[in-house]
């Protein structure tokens, strides 16, 4: 380390970290005239790529797109050598950026900070380091990187080691020379998976340890392909500004279709072209659901099975080489140049860690649980303390001396991964709530360092000197960045994203896999209305802008987008035939739900004439309880199959037979023609449950939408009438009045699918206004709700119809019902019902399911007598 004397002073930003990220930072921000320092524990520039100099580093995104967009110039005249460039060649890039806009006159390289605490009187950050400088500061900007601080290997006896040890995240600047040694590696993550290759090159003997196997694939690494290449040139800016507005920072295409939707063969031959194109991203890439559905994620794992295990001669080894306890992409996977080759090769062996564990390392080597090994050489490939560890590494205190590592104790919290309530002025570049780590790296940089030079120049313009999240606005991105990664594989792996690596860290996911074309969205989104989210002061005044920026549930927005893109009619623009063979076609692409014990269609004689039903049975041994079900569709759409996937779905989760029966529809037959069938149907299901296979007196009733309406008339009739007996009923958005001036009417009308111009088309067709007042129709208006079967009432959100629901549901509760009001937080009106489509109204669709059973459990024996009597 150079001597230096410690310096102190007043900036407005101090940025710490001088790779990709505090390069840029400190570029924009000293052009925009705030006096900036860096600060690195480095001797020199380029963070990662300064630390990673282990044989066979390089990136895993193509370079032409790892690489900076802020400067056209630049761009142009830098051209990389290969595909994916090496450590060295990544690190002149950033060494020539440094020099070209003369950036290392602001760094202070080889000064690590210590700690950093918010004074809030003077409204300024007080930053230490090791080389013992007091700097001070208006913004404290962490561009520390995610993984830039190497795990400590929880291995008993790493100091006693007598010969050489290397850790691949510290490599030093010296050649390593393994001629003629015995070498052992720990740990086949990305980079282990990048030297181990190399090294087996050089070394007389090379044992790999193992505790989990990764997923990886060849690179097929070479000249830049001339295909890309001639894609960026042709238009340089418009290619980034697909980067910048794609999925992962890369301009990519992403299949809508489904893995199990296609054939084999044609399945196969998607993963072949994948596999051999070397990109990271097309596996995922090539079917809608590979990242979300277990049994489409379990083909792409299969296929790449079976390609280690065509590729590893010894059949033992390549079994320990093929992952088996994650999903495909729910840990980083990898690229490779002759990773599983290497294999083969007569002085290299691997030890699988799980079969034969590290006892201790010794003085000479490594003891496993079978046997001892004496090693010239250890490797430690053991990753990084990812997203937070540099982050909480310094001691940064906020408000009242809050600490930082205390507040994320249980896991971080941010807004947007920008910001940290408590914690003024002070920003993380990726942070954790960012997508980071899940994208092109690059791309994520720029467009933070943007946001926060950005923000800071409004400040200025605005004399404001701080600036910090709401509780309220950090708490609902703390929950999205939450609801989104619980739609995916990622949380059922134990992988570094979620911090399983690192003993007593909390297991919380940690980045953003919304996609970064919808988090520049929501940025952009928050200075658009005014920083949403933020509270800031200064002699520009005191101003706080409460509020949520998104708030709809990922899957939900993406469907709505891609209906919006189709520019599909509106349903009550049409004629009834049309807007029914319309329901019909759009019901014809969805999954089919889960599989059932068996279907059964039939008729029943309805009010007026005979109705179709179909009834599906569970699996297990019957007798079983029974849920007489109504579709949904305004009582214009729909049929006894109209929703078959919801039904089975109901089926499997509340291992009761589920009678869907149709009903009759309006224009042709008004009110209150389906709420008489409705009850006629129910008064034959609970007469003929022996038939059905059902247990006598076990008769709930279930319905959504304008079905949830049929439900809850056919429970006030039932009570009314004193028969059948009905143990629970579920009321998925039900219609229970014929009010639109409620609130959710007014703010959901239109872009939820369901709208108010269609419910008031629904309403028209159904009933005469002076009639829509009747509690058959508008079940609400019932004078007396008391007595009605225990309930579940769930709503969505964003349902013109949430209120009048959450109003059925006091009421009965106000009338001494037994309810359960399950408002559905960021969904949407067809939410529950889309079965595998909406996957993150799966918690609702297990609610309903248990309820059902606590409803045909809690019906005392006597009470289903007495009501299988009837
Ligand atoms: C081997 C490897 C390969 C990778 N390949 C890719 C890839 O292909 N594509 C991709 O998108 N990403 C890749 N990454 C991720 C990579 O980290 C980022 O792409 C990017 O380099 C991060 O830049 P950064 O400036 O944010 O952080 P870093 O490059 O990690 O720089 C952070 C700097 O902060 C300094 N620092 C941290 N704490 C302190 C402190 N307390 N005081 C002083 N200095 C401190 C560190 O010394 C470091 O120099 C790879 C990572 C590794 C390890």
């Amino acid at each position: 380390m150079s001597t230096r004397e410690s310096v102190k002073g007043d900036l407005d930003v101090v940025v710490v970290g001088a790779g990709f990220a505090g390069l840029y930072a400190l570029h924009r921000l000293r052009g925009l005239g705030f006096s900036t320092t860096v600060l690195d524990g480095a001797s020199d520039v380029g963070g990662t790529w300064y630390w990673n100099r282990y044989p066979g580093a390089r990136c895993d995104i193509e370079s032409i797109d790892y690489s900076y967009s802020f400067d056209p110039e630049l761009q142009r005249e830098w051209q990389w050598s290969e595909r994916y460039a090496t450590q060295p060649e990544i690190l002149r890039y950033l060494g020539h950026v440094a020099d070209r806009y003369d950036l290392r006159r602001d760094i202070r390289f080889s000064t690590r900070v210590t700690s950093a605490a918010w004074d809030g009187g003077a409204a300024r950050w007080r930053i230490r380091t090791d080389r013992g400088d007091d700097l001070r500061c208006r913004f404290y900007v962490m561009a520390t990187g995610c993984l830039s601080l190497p795990k400590t290997p929880d291995i008993p006896g790493v100091e006693r080691f007598r010969g050489e040890t290397y850790y691949t995240g510290r490599w030093p600047h010296h050649d390593v020379d393994f001629s003629g040694k015995r070498v052992a590696v720990i740990g086949t993550g990305s980079s282990g998976i990048q030297c181990i290759p190399i090294i087996a090159q050089q070394a007389a003997a090379l044992t790999v340890f193992q505790r989990t196997p990764n997923f990886s694939r060849p690179a097929h690494n070479g000249p830049v392909p001339a295909a890309k290449k001639a894609a960026f040139d042709a238009d340089p800016a418009a290619y980034r500004e697909a980067a910048r507005w794609s999925r992962a920072g890369v301009p990519m295409n992403y299949s809508e279709v489904r893995a199990l939707q296609v054939s084999e063969a044609e399945r196969l031959a998607a993963y072949e072209a994948a596999y051999a194109s070397g990109d990271l991203l097309a596996l995922n890439a090539a079917y809608a659901d590979v990242g979300t559905d277990p049994e489409a994620n379990e083909t792409v794992c299969e296929f790449l099975r079976g390609k280690i295990r065509a590729i590893v001669r010894d059949p033992a080894t390549a079994e320990a080489l093929c992952p088996k306890d994650h999903f495909y992409g729910t840990k980083r996977p990898c690229i490779d140049t002759n990773y599983y080759e290497t294999f083969n090769l007569p002085h290299v062996r691997l030890i699988d860690l799980r079969r034969d564990p590290i006892r201790t390392i010794t003085e000479r080597g490594i003891d496993t649980a079978a046997e001892s090994l004496a090693f010239d050489v250890i490797v430690f490939a053991t990753g990084f303390d990812a997203m937070t560890g540099a982050i909480v590494a310094v001691d940064v205190r906020g408000r009242d001396g809050a600490r930082l590592a205390a507040k994320w104790a249980d896991g971080p919290r941010t807004y947007l991964g920008l910001m940290t309530t408590g914690f003024p002025n002070f920003f993380t570049i990726t942070g954790p709530g960012s997508p980071s780590v899940l994208s092109n790296m690059v791309v994520s940089i720029e467009q933070h360092v943007d946001w926060v030079s950005d923000c800071l120049v409004h400040m200025r313009a605005e004399r404001l000197d701080v600036i910090e999240p709401t509780p309220a606005a950090e708490a609902a991105w703390v929950q999205h960045v939450d609801d989104c990664a619980q739609i995916t594989l990622f949380p059922r792996a134990s992988s570094w994203y979620m911090g399983a690596n690192v003993p007593g860290k909390p297991r919380v996911f940690l980045p953003y896999v919304g996609g970064v074309d919808r988090y520049r969205k929501a940025c952009d989104e928050v200075v658009r209305r005014g920083y949403l989210g933020f509270a800031f002061d200064g002699p520009g005044g005191a101003r706080c802008n409460d509020g949520v920026v998104v708030r709809l549930q990922l899957d939900v927005a993406m469907l709505l987008e891609r209906l919006e893109s189709l520019g599909l009619p509106a349903i009550e623009t049409m004629s009834v035939a049309d807007a029914r063979a319309f329901s019909r076609a759009l019901a014809a692409g969805r999954p089919p739900g889960p599989a059932v014990g068996e279907t059964v269609d039939g008729l029943l004689p309805g009010a007026a004439g005979p109705l179709a039903y179909r009834c599906y049975r569970p699996a297990s041994p019957g007798p079983h309880p029974i849920v007489a079900y109504f579709h949904g569709g305004g009582w214009v759409l729909g049929a006894h199959d109209s929703d078959d996937p919801f039904c089975r779905d109901l089926c499997v989760r509340s291992d009761a037979i589920v009678v869907s029966v149709d009903y009759r529809h309006a224009p042709e037959d008004r009110f209150p023609a389906a709420a008489d069938d409705g009850f006629a149907a129910v008064e034959w299901i609970a007469a003929n449950a022996d038939r059905l296979g059902g247990e006598p007196g076990a008769l709930a009733v279930c319905g959504w939408s304008a079905g949830g309406n049929i439900a809850a008339v056919v429970c006030q009739r039932a009570r009314h009438a004193g028969r059948p007996g009905i143990v629970g009923q579920v009321l998925v958005n039900p219609v229970t009045d014929c009010d639109f001036t409620r609130e959710s009417y007014l703010h959901n009308a239109d872009g939820y699918f369901l709208t108010t111009a269609l419910m008031r088309w629904f309403w028209d067709h159904y009933a005469d206004p002076a009639d829509r007042t009747h509690p058959k129709a508008s079940p609400l208006r019932a004078t007396d709700l008391a007595g009605l079967p225990p309930a579940l009432v769930v709503t969505a959100e964003f349902d013109p119809l949430r209120d009048e629901g959450a109003a059925y549901a006091e009421a009965m509760a106000a009338a001494g019902v037994e309810v359960q009001h399950l408002p559905c937080r960021g969904q949407i009106h067809t939410s529950v019902v889309s079965v595998d489509v909406i996957l993150s109204a799966a918690g609702a669709r297990a609610e309903i399911g248990a309820a059902l059973r606590r409803f045909f459990a809690n019906a005392r024996p006597a009470e289903r007598r007495r009501a299988g009597s009837r």
